[in-house]
């Protein structure tokens, strides 16, 4: 029926009449005018690609189409009922896959506006992952969230697991000859199909995977912490410049709705100047044999895992770095889970202008994850703020006589798909990452100077840093 509706359009908008379907359809009976329509879409296939194509896909609006039911089916009494009448409401289709179909507005101001539809690119023109390891992180989030992607699709995978990479490829389509062992990783090289090498292993090894897979000639999206020291960074970075290759750093935070609003909130001082934030990331662990309580493995405990969202987030919100740091750890003695790392991590950051940052980071208390800006004139409370899903903002100010307390709702977005969006469209176009290696690697020194404070029971100075967001790129294009 619609490729039926299609051609009539392109009859009726080439004939350039002022008749309406149903009159047309009347006039010529509806086999006759379908055998219009087919020899229509027959020239249009005659022409060359382009052409045709703008032949057949209207760039305008398209007016309201009706076609009388012309079929009957059998209804659930055995009766033969005629078919309802299908129609198309008018809609806006531009020529650009990337440019969104306008459908017919039938909400009013009252309510909140949806987004653009999506604008997915043709599955062969978005750019191909490998990813690397699958774990937790792959499995749960990370190939689910390639179905909401647009310009991003997973072509390869990498496992020391041959059931599992024979599982999930069966089921995410992914071709036998496009899983690989960590043996033959270095194969990836000779895939045309992998642009970009997806790294989600034990930190330690993110640095030899990202360098391995730049040298092998692919772009790297690579899961936070960046790595387990600022000299393995610097090595990221320069091994990726070396071979002409992108490098991005995985804070999804820097491409979720809420934590993206309140930032521009922060920006343009909606509540007075910002004066402090407090952060915190704390979840609970019990296996003391997972490579996030090996230090060789995970580089730190708490804080390289989750403590480093508050870290990163903060740095995002304000736009600024860091000058100084202070820090308190504590692992329980005798648990066998914080031989090696830190179970918690409180620290304190002082930021230009006199903004103070508090921070926690705990392993061994129940989930609880949020911010709280404190401005002069009022705050914003992000709870779940560093969930995979949840986020709920809060604000606070006076009118008046009176405490104005908002919850503010937005549509959420998947914030894996949105970071893989964004590097998909750094690669198409060409551009920088808006969070590359550079801002992994300040990061990085930022911890070490936590743990240094920590260590050493004094506050640790960090080299100012004038600008704003200087270790970003460009950001992201919002429904990129
Ligand atoms: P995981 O333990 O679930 O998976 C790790 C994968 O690495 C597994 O498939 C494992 O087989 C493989 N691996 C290869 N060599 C290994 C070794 N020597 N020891 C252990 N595993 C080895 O871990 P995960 O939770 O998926 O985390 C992977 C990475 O992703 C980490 O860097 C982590 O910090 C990051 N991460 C990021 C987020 C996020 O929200 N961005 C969330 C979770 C994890």
């Amino acid at each position: 029926m619609s490729l039926i509706n299609s051609l009539l359009n392109t009859v009726l908008s080439q004939a350039g009449q002022e008749v309406s379907r149903k009159e047309f359809l009347t006039m010529a009976g509806r086999g006759l005018a379908v055998g219009v329509a087919a020899s229509t879409f027959a020239s249009c296939q005659d022409k060359s690609g382009g052409e045709a194509a703008k032949a057949a896909t209207p760039t305008t609006g398209t007016p309201a189409s009706e076609v009388t039911a012309s079929t009957v089916y059998t209804g659930p009494g055995g009766q033969q009922v005629p078919s309802s009448e299908a129609v198309s409401p008018p809609a806006k289709v531009p020529a650009g896959v990337d440019k969104p179909i306008e459908l017919e507005a039938w909400k009013s101001d009252v309510d909140p506006k949806s987004g653009p539809t999506p604008t997915p690119l043709p599955p062969e023109q978005r750019v191909g992952y490998a990813l690397v390891g699958l774990g937790h992180l792959t499995l749960e989030e990370l190939l689910p969230a390639f179905g909401e992607c647009k310009k991003s699709r997973p072509v390869a995978l990498v496992s020391g697991s041959p059931e599992k990479l024979k599982k999930v490829a069966k089921q995410y389509g992914i071709k036998p000859e496009s899983c690989y062992s960590y043996e033959d990783y270095d194969k990836l090289k000779d895939n045309a199909e992998v642009q970009v090498i997806y790294i989600v292993l034990p930190n330690s090894m993110h640095a030899e995977y990202t360098i391995r897979g730049a040298q092998a000639g692919k772009h790297i999206l690579c899961e936070k912490p960046m790595a387990n020291s600022a000299a393995e960074c610097e090595a990221m970075i320069a091994a990726c410049k070396k071979a002409n290759r992108k490098l991005m750093i995985a804070y999804r935070i820097q491409y979720e709705p809420y934590n993206r609003l309140v930032r521009s909130m922060v920006r343009e001082n909606k509540w007075g100047k910002t004066k402090y934030i407090q952060a915190q990331n704390s979840q609970s662990s019990a296996n003391p044999d997972h490579w996030r309580h090996k230090k060789a493995l995970a580089g730190g405990g708490a804080l390289p895992d989750i403590g480093l969202y508050c870290l990163n987030t903060s740095r995002f919100l304000l736009g600024s770095e860091p000058t100084e740091v202070f820090a308190y750890s504590y692992s329980t003695p005798g648990n066998p889970l914080f031989k090696e790392v830190e179970e918690a991590m409180s620290w304190q950051m002082r930021f230009p202008g006199g903004i103070l940052v508090d921070s926690i980071t705990h392993y061994n208390t129940h989930d609880s994850r949020f911010y709280r800006v404190n401005g002069e004139k009022g705050w914003m409370h992000l709870n779940n703020a560093y969930a995979y899903t949840g986020q709920q903002l809060q604000t606070s100010h006076a009118e008046g006589p009176a405490k104005m307390q908002n919850q503010i709702t937005i549509s959420p977005a998947n914030q894996f798909a949105a970071e893989m969006d964004h590097f998909s469209a750094c690669v198409l176009e060409d551009k920088q990452p808006h969070t590359p290696g550079e801002e992994g690697l300040q990061d990085q020194r930022i911890m070490e100077a936590i743990y240094q404070s920590a260590r050493e029971g004094r506050p640790v100075k960090l080299p100012p840093v004038s600008g704003t967001d200087v270790f970003r790129g460009p950001e992201p294009k919002e429904n990129a």
